[in-house]
């Protein structure tokens, strides 16, 4: 028999239940008592709907009221000592790590290798203990053993709990805390047993990465030590190839190995070469990351070689864990028949494993109905003409070398918009969005209801538009914005008006806590229609003399952030956006927008996991870029923004995009990047975040002219721009005034000593 299971299973609820239910305890309109059992409905449908799909071992511990890792944290007693808790954690302790308290701040937050989940990074120092300090795990074990469901543990690694970590004391070194940790994965690993659970899921996704030497070294070691008194352990890998360490995987004391085939599709044929007759080998073959239907007939092929040579050891399973998709495509009744048909959720995935073990086993005959579908679904996307648009292809492939240059460099382009904008010594601005108030969430919402007409829309965001205005000229700004209003995300807004992107009604995924977003859907070759920020921008100049910037999202933030069809490379789809932006661009100038900005927010987040793949990423981002952004006349001023510090290692690709402007996010690490940036000799002029948005503090002037001083130090005071790090549309009006008329005054300081 060929053995299906999955590797985790998204916690939210179809409905967000959990969202809901974890928002509701915080507010304190519900108790534990409610939240608990929302938890434990939501596990015990998840487990069912995986059964009844036919999956054999199915996740436990998957589940987590904020994150996985958090949960290993409680699990392994490892809670920052600053919070001063006792094992075990409550709920609202567990709740004030992840959201801190009057005393501390939040555990920190980052993303989960590159995907757009977030963990919370555990904290060592010198006197970080481990114990087994949590019974969760335990509990939830036998609540699905009771449900008559066959469970498999799931555990995050031990070297991948460490790697992913954060050193607090200076001097330690994270891996020296292996030997403190093993005991304590060991007694989680000998007590599963004791439950009667006959196999555990181990994940080290970080062999998937760039790993240094010394982890690897006790790769061995440490599963001969948690080998010795547990569960059959199966170790799970993903989100890239791990066919560098073949040798080391496959000589493990561990009952079986994972591989992520759709990310790392050469694993498979090696692994399965000389596989040790004593394991298992799963393989990741139905897409975890995307959410497009399985090719059923090219990944049965793939199966049947490997069943030829494994046999009963093959098993089957998604790529990675389902969290990164949404839930269940069923609920979707306004997405297009047609498109629908092309897509799988994670409950279409359940099925689609289970029939490709069915298929392998018994044939596809024993298939026929699943079969023919994916087959129809595959030609009817192929030959769709939703999909294919001529005159975008063509455009692409027309694209010249030089078509990505502005018409001169930048100190002759700088001159001449100097000569034009006039602006004083030290310009302030903004990044972009002013508040979103609830009245303008409430207008949106009603337009989109239809309850509120296209002009009365209009007139109420004009009137935003108005107050923006109003207030920078008022508090003496020198390039102004129009606050994005009408957006209701940087990336939804662009993809709601461009043909080749689609929205689910529910396709939420989680994002960190109890956040969850809901990527648009690129389909097909991308276009536009007409102008999407054009007239907004118009009405925001027509009100002052100062300039005002035109606003625009990055074509590969655009793709970064949604679900991007896999039948054409990434690197054409961030060409197709480029085009489309190039237009906007072009449309902006034309109506008398003299400096425009474009967010990449998230060009370090597309970075792959693995260095050898960066140049080649870089390059085709950059381009996609320069070929949105290089259409313009000299005397227009492109502005870019990226929100991170952790750049010094792509300077160079930051340079090459050669924006006129980059703004940062520098507040945070004090200045730290601006070393990187001065060290590079970074040529064009940048405007460092002198305060954190992040924060409802009110920024004093000697923190942000400290913050300038800093930066004079390094980067020639006339490349110098003064800003925040980021858009301001979390924050109230009132803390917004405050900030920005303090950092007025620091440019004006900063004339002053200049
Ligand atoms: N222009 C956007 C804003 O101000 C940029 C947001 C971002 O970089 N995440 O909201
Ligand atoms: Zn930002």
């Amino acid at each position: 028999m060929t053995i299906t299971h999955t590797l985790g299973f998204p916690r939210i609820g179809a409905q967000r239940e959990l969202k809901q239910a974890v928002e509701a305890y915080w507010k304190g309109s519900s108790n534990e008592a409610e939240l608990l059992a929302t938890g434990k409905t939501l596990r015990a449908r998840h487990w069912a709907l995986q059964r009844d799909a036919g999956i054999d071992l199915i996740p436990v511990g998957d589940f987590a009221w904020y994150d996985q890792m958090l949960n290993m944290t409680a699990l392994l007693g490892a809670t920052p000592a600053r919070f001063g808790f006792n094992a075990p954690l409550t709920l609202a302790q567990y709740f004030q790590l992840a959201r801190g308290n009057e005393q501390q701040p939040a555990m920190e937050m980052t993303k989960w290798f590159d995907t757009n989940y977030h963990y919370l990074v555990p904290e060592f120092s010198n006197d970080t203990a481990f114990s087994l300090s949590s019974d969760w795990l335990f509990d939830e074990v036998r609540e699905a053993q009771d449900a008559g469901i066959n469970a498999k543990p799931v555990l995050i690694g031990p070297l991948t709990y460490l790697y992913l970590g954060k050193e607090k004391s200076a001097g330690l070194n994270r891996l020296d805390l292996l030997p403190k940790i093993l005991p304590v994965y060991q007694q989680i690993l000998s007590r599963l047993k004791a439950q009667g659970v006959e196999w555990v899921q181990i994940d080290e996704p970080i062999l998937a990465l760039d790993l240094p030497a010394a982890w690897l070294g006790k790769l061995s070691t440490t599963y001969a030590a948690l080998a010795s008194n547990a569960p059959k352990i199966l170790l799970a890998t993903y989100f890239e190839s791990v066919v560098a360490h073949i040798e080391l995987l496959q000589a493990l004391p561990v009952a079986g190995l994972h591989i992520d085939i759709v990310r790392g599709p050469e694993q498979a044929s090696a692994f399965a070469r000389h596989y040790p007759e004593n394991k298992i080998l799963s393989v990741g073959i139905v897409d975890g990351r995307n959410i497009w239907r399985n090719n059923l007939a090219a990944s049965l092929q793939i199966l049947e070689g490997l069943r030829e040579t494994l046999g009963e050891r093959l098993w089957v399973a998604p790529s990675c864990s389902l969290l990164h998709v949404p839930v269940d495509l069923a609920q979707e009744v306004k997405l297009d028949k047609t498109i629908k048909s092309w897509l799988a959720f994670a409950t279409q995935k359940l099925d689609e494993v289970v029939t490709l073990a069915r298929g392998v086993q018994h044939g596809k005959a024993s298939i026929a109905p699943q079969w023919a579908q994916s087959l129809k679904a595959g030609e009817s996307r192929v030959y769709s003409p939703l999909i294919f648009k001529r005159e975008v292809r063509q455009r692409v492939s027309a694209l010249r070398a030089g078509d990505d240059q502005r018409s001169s460099p930048f100190a002759q382009r700088i001159a001449a918009q100097q000569a034009q904008l006039k602006l004083p010594a030290y310009p302030t601005t903004t990044i972009g969005s002013f508040p979103q108030t609830a009245e303008i969430r409430q207008a949106r919402a009603a337009h989109k209801q239809g309850k509120l007409s296209d002009a009365a829309y209009q007139s109420a965001m004009q009137g935003e538009i108005r107050h923006a205005v109003q207030v920078q000229e008022k508090l003496g700004l020198d390039v102004l914005v129009h606050g994005e209003a009408e957006r209701n995300d940087m990336v939804e807004y662009f993809g709601e008006q461009l043909q080749g992107f689609c929205f689910s009604e529910l396709g939420w995924v989680q994002s960190y806590g109890s956040r969850c977003v809901k990527p648009p859907i690129i389909y097909g070759d991308i276009a536009r229609p007409k102008a999407m920020t054009v007239e907004w921008s118009r009405y925001a100049q027509s009100l002052t003399d100062k300039p005002m910037k035109g606003m625009l999202t990055g074509p590969i933030t655009i793709l970064q952030w949604s679900f991007v069809r896999n039948d054409i490379l990434r690197a054409e789809v961030a060409m197709q956006i480029a085009l489309a932006i190039r237009d906007e661009v072009q449309d902006l100038e034309r109506a008398g927008i003299r400096i425009i900005q474009i967010d990449e927010a998230a060009l370090r987040e597309g970075l792959p996991i693995k260095r050898r793949d960066w140049a080649h990423y870089l390059a085709w981002a950059v381009r996609a870029f320069r070929v949105a952004t290089s259409a313009v006349a000299d005397t227009t001023q492109i502005h870019t923004h990226m929100c991170y510090s952790e750049f010094s290692d792509i300077l160079p690709a930051i340079a090459a995009m050669d924006a006129d402007v980059i703004t940062i996010e520098t507040s945070r690490s004090d200045m730290e990047l601006l070393d990187a940036f001065g060290a590079f000799n970074y040529p064009n002029d940048i405007g460092p975040g002198v305060y954190d948005i992040h924060s409802p503090r009110v920024p004093n002037a000697a923190d942000m002219l400290h913050l300038m001083h800093k930066a004079r130090a390094v980067i020639a005071p006339e490349r110098l721009w003064i800003n925040p790090d980021c858009g301001l549309k979390t924050r109230g009006w009132v803390e917004v005034e405050a900030a920005l008329q303090n950092m007025v005054q620091v440019a004006h300081e900063l004339r002053a000593t200049a």
